[in-house]
């Protein structure tokens, strides 16, 4: 058993939450009980989740993404209130951390997920360097790279924006909605840039600078951040962990 306060800071200096710009509050979102023996993890502060956090019987919940975001008007009403209103009256702690989790070399978003798909960052580019690149390894083609991804995510395959057909030197990737990351990792000298998620421009810039672009979903390239993250202070802190998987096709 350990108490919540501890947990708060040993996450807040393990992910160095205090040198992020986000786009909501990182850290501490809900209070619930003071201490804490069984966590568990998901992507999203979900009412799915948080339904079968309840069930589970967990003190805490550690995601991804939050509850709370810049642009609300801050009103505790509809689904965001009654997300709320489960976890206080079952006294869940929820703690969020976006973006400090995304950059954190070892557990976060990018690392984890490049690890799984065989590529260690040697480089970072974009704001607060939260994009990574690394050498694609030897003679990996854009169709091996896409079946790669598709393997780690679960059989869900990318979409391709082939670019010019380039022999691929490097790889630059960036977790969930990063596809405005795509000219930053253009300037930093890749040949492919993976992402979650794809609008409009992407494609052009594709065409016109050759450099591919693979969109893979936003919740599959961010389902590895929070349970590595739990993990971690399960075995750190002798808690019990299971992490929660609520299927997400976007
Ligand atoms: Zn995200």
């Amino acid at each position: 058993m350990v108490q919540r306060n501890e947990i708060e800071s040993y996450l807040d200096t393990l992910l160095e939450v205090g040198r992020f710009k986000d786009y909501g509050p990182n850290g501490l979102q809900v209070e619930g009980r003071a201490e804490l023996r069984r966590i568990v993890s998901g992507v999203t502060a979900s009412r799915a989740l948080i339904d079968a956090a309840i069930t589970e019987g967990a003190d805490a919940i550690i995601v991804h993404h939050g509850l709370f975001w810049r642009g609300q008007d801050g009103r505790l009403v509809g689904w965001l209130g009654e997300r709320v209103r489960r976890l206080m009256a079952h006294g869940i702690n929820l703690f969020a951390y976006h973006l400090p989790l995304d950059a954190h070399p070892e557990l976060g978003n990018n690392a984890q997920l490049g690890m799984r798909l065989g590529l260690f960052a040697d480089a970072r580019f974009g704001e607060q360097g939260l994009g990574f690149a690394a050498p694609a390894g030897e003679n990996v083609s854009l169709a091996a790279l896409a079946g790669r991804v598709q393997a780690v995510l679960g059989d869900r395959a990318p979409l391709v924006l082939p670019g010019d057909g380039r022999a691929l030197a490097r790889v630059g990737w960036c977790t969930g909605g990063a596809q405005g990351y795509f000219e930053a990792a253009i300037d930093a000298g890749v040949d492919v840039f993976l992402t979650g998620e794809v609008s409009e421009p992407q494609a052009h810039l594709a065409r016109e600078t050759g450099v591919a672009f693979l969109a893979c979903g936003h919740h599959a390239t961010e389902c590895f951040g929070a349970p590595a993250l739990a993990a971690h202070l399960a075995v750190r802190f002798a808690l019990e962990h299971r992490f929660i998987e609520i299927a997400n096709p976007a």
